[in-house]
């Protein structure tokens, strides 16, 4: 086997790395250089760069996407009894924050065509907890995979219930929906540089973007103890501050990043078009006609019961692949107590026995992408 095959990587930060390697160590030494590691000008220069990017007017850069996700519930008083409407099908941390302030996640199903949660599920859900009794106060919508979920919709239903809505952009910084970009489509939104993720750092970091100055403030004391003033603490908070190398790591990239973005684009049409030419009945990932997609995962459906074959014949010739997400998040042990039986959400069930990602980044060749899809296709042969 040719070795740069066998050497493929499911997102190759190395190639990156290479590409711009003087422009991120100038950037890592610069802070070194100027002794102020947390916080601080750095910072403060990608929130600002970042706000321009998205067109949001404020940014509060965090330790992670998580801690971003965190903040914003805190900031909305989110506590024991309230209730948080999310999706099932997407990486833990959505949901995880909603039960470590002491509040429920109520899980919607999703759309099978984007994976996406359903704003028609969402509203029945409000019905059914305003019957209950229940005090829904919130929605989180992923835009998964770097697809923004259906926002006007979801923001036309939060307004009528007097609802906030915090998109989980973790996936989707850079993406468009209706000519507006993820992180300025909702009160609030949360992205996540995870070294994975399009727009990624080297080590933990994150970022909200919202265009309300005081909730801004808020979010800026609450990620540092709630200090207003040094050592003057008027509300609860956490330890959620973004350190300036990974902010000057992301700001060195982010120079790159609409021509990476165009890369992704370029990528994702080549492995579209390979499929659909010799695998139809592999399902290509649907984009919806007002957005475009970052793919910060190429995810695709591989017809039920098939899909254990092909990830053995991809191991074999050393493909890497990934399963995002194999257990919808009510289906979790961890949060067993719910009580959501399997079954009742079956659209984001089928999607985690089906789907599968592909390697998918900025550098990856032509020829590696043809020898994904040669795999695919004989593995299903
Ligand atoms: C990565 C991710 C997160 C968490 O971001 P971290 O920076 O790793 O904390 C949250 N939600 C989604 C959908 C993600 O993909």
């Amino acid at each position: 086997m040719i070795k740069h095959l066998t050497d493929m990587k499911f997102i190759d930060l190395d190639r990156q790395y290479r590409a711009y390697r003087q422009e991120i160590n100038s950037a890592i030494q610069a802070v070194l250089d100027s002794g102020q590691f947390i916080l601080g000008d750095t910072v403060r220069a990608l929130e600002d760069a970042l706000a321009r990017f998205t067109g949001s007017r404020f940014a509060v850069g965090t330790s992670s996407g998580t801690d971003g996700l965190l903040l914003c519930l805190m900031a909305q008083g989110i506590g024991p009894g309230d209730e948080i409407i999310t999706t099932p099908f997407t990486f833990i941390a959505t949901a995880e924050v909603i039960t470590m302030l002491g509040a429920t996640p109520q899980f919607v199903d999703i759309q099978p065509d984007t994976f996406n949660i359903s704003p028609e599920a969402i509203e029945q859900k409000i019905k059914e907890r305003k019957k209950a009794g229940g005090r829904i106060r919130g929605i989180i919508p992923v835009s998964l995979y770097g697809q923004c979920a259906d926002m006007d919709e979801i923001n036309a239903i939060a307004r009528e219930n007097r609802l906030f809505v915090v998109e989980d952009a973790c996936q989707s910084f850079g993406a468009t929906y209706r000519k507006r970009y993820s992180c300025a489509l909702s009160s609030m939104a949360v992205t996540s540089f995870f070294p994975s993720k399009p727009l990624g750092c080297y080590g933990d970091g994150g970022m909200i973007f919202t265009d309300d100055e005081t909730l801004a403030d808020t979010l800026k004391a609450m990620r540092v103890h709630g200090q207003n003033r040094r050592y003057r603490h008027d509300m609860k908070g956490i330890n959620g501050r973004l350190d300036a190398i990974q902010a000057a790591v992301v700001l060195a990239k982010l120079k790159h990043f609409r021509e990476e973005l165009q890369a992704r684009e370029l990528a994702a049409k080549r492995y579209n078009n390979l499929i659909s030419e010799q695998i139809p009945d592999v399902q290509i990932p649907h984009t919806k006609r007002d957005r475009t997609c970052v793919y910060a995962q190429y995810t695709v459906r591989i017809p039920d019961g098939r899909r254990d074959d092909v990830v053995k014949e991809l191991e074999q010739r050393a493909i890497p692949c990934a399963v995002h997400y194999p257990l919808p998040l009510h289906m979790q042990k961890v949060f067993a107590q719910l009580q959501v039986p399997e079954g009742s959400l079956p659209v984001a069930e089928k999607a985690a026995r089906e789907v599968l990602s592909l390697p998918m980044h900025a550098f990856i060749t032509e020829q590696e992408q043809e020898a994904v899809v040669k795999a695919l296709s004989d593995a299903l042969k």
